[in-house]
């Protein structure tokens, strides 16, 4: 057997029997849209964030969806995102007609750079390109931001939301990698205006599909979501206040999510574990800068991703992990405002040079609590035979 990039079998022997318990409880009460194991899974999920609301939606790019659209976003709104994160931080924004505006990352944690979305948000406050690279749509008024917790670790919200007050903007997390995680003893979830997170299999809580959530501390905005995910529903059924989603989260996703939710804690701590070892293994290894986790943040280690010296390194690394039959991934091998998607928005090569250069030379190791020494120490030998 090879060593799996994420190990979900490992997981589900431990919690067999609480799994079919909770699945057969479903199956039994029948209620398989809207389901008591959704309100159940909301409140333990709020209570481990210290998040006042949560609702489950049906993913994490739903959950980011329905936070934009309770923020009003729409056509002419200018949203802030990082460029280097999974292409639907920036994708909902373009779906609601709104232009993302793309930012650079910091070199070290991979996260927004505030100093670059400050620029980015005088540059649109003042139509000034010269400032910082923008897209070609013109009048935009800045609304928000979307901040990514890059491969588990917190954005740099200290910053950020002294930034998004400054300037009146709405700030959303997207905690898609880093449920688990925290920075100054705040759970991530607990950031901005509304924080979205995602249960696909591979995240750190992953269920057996897609799902997501949304988390909040507004009331209002607890409201809108809750409407938003089922159809712009208002007071009475089949009265619809406004538009939305057949966005529901599953209610066998959330029997899984529960029992899964059991041993997270527990898995957290083995996720730091795992990362300590690589961190041990690779700390010598030339030509590698290490993941760095910053002070006062806990990372949820979604990904634990290496930086090679150069391209051509990191092309050497891949191809003796491929050699091994060791899985590798890349974590993001193409910034958004460079995908043929945007190439409307006019953003050119070296526009963003952090994210460009860090497209070229991550990696991602295989990462999951239930990886071993061993197969750890035989991951460390292909990168460093290399
Ligand atoms: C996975 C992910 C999403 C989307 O979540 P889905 O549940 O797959 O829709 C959004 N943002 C980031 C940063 C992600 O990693």
């Amino acid at each position: 057997m090879g060593i799996p990039f994420v190990d979900l079998k490992s997981q589900m022997n431990r919690i067999d029997g609480l799994l079919r318990a909770n699945l057969d409880a479903a199956l039994n009460h029948c209620q398989f849209v809207n389901g008591p194991e959704i309100t159940r899974l909301e409140q333990e999920l709020a209570a481990f964030c210290g998040a006042k609301h949560a609702v489950g939606c049906a993913s994490g790019t739903d959950a980011l969806l329905m936070a934009l659209m309770a923020k009003g976003v729409g056509p002419g709104d200018a949203v802030f995102v990082p460029a280097f994160t999974f292409y639907a931080t920036a994708e909902v924004v373009a779906l609601l007609g709104a232009t993302p505006v793309f930012v650079d990352i910091d070199p070290v944690t991979y996260n927004l750079d505030p100093a670059g979305l400050e620029r980015a948000i005088r540059a649109v406050a003042e139509n000034n390109p010269g400032l910082h690279p923008l897209p070609t749509v013109s009048g935009l008024t800045p609304r928000g931001i979307i901040a990514v917790d890059l491969y588990g670790q917190a954005a740099d919200y200290a910053a950020i939301s002294v930034l998004a007050k400054k300037h009146g903007l709405f700030l959303v997390e997207d905690a898609a990698q880093s449920f688990g995680g925290e920075q100054n003893g705040r759970k991530c979830c607990a950031f901005g205006n509304v924080a979205c997170t995602s249960f696909f299999p591979a995240k750190p809580l992953g269920g057996y599909g897609d799902g997501g959530m949304c988390f909040t501390d507004d009331e209002g905005l607890d409201e809108i979501l809750r409407s938003l995910r089922n159809h712009g529903m208002g007071r009475e059924r089949y009265e619809h206040v406004r538009l939305g989603l057949n966005g529901r989260l599953d209610t066998l996703q959330a029997a899984i999510l529960l029992a899964k939710f059991t041993i997270f804690p527990e898995e957290i701590g083995l996720r730091q574990a795992v990362a300590d070892r690589y961190d041990a293994l690779f700390k010598d290894a030339p030509g590698l800068a290490l993941p760095t986790v910053l002070p006062g943040n806990r990372s949820a280690w979604a990904q634990y991703t290496l930086l090679a010296e150069t391209p051509e390194r990191r092309t050497r690394i891949l191809d003796g992990l491929k050699a091994a039959g060791i899985p590798v991934a890349i974590h993001y091998p193409m910034p958004l405002h460079r995908q043929p998607v945007f190439a409307p928005l006019g953003y050119g090569p070296g526009s963003l040079p952090v994210c460009e250069d860090a497209a070229q030379r991550v990696f991602s190791l295989p990462m999951h609590p239930y990886l071993t020494a061993d197969d750890q120490a035989a991951v460390a030998k292909a990168v460093k035979g290399a």
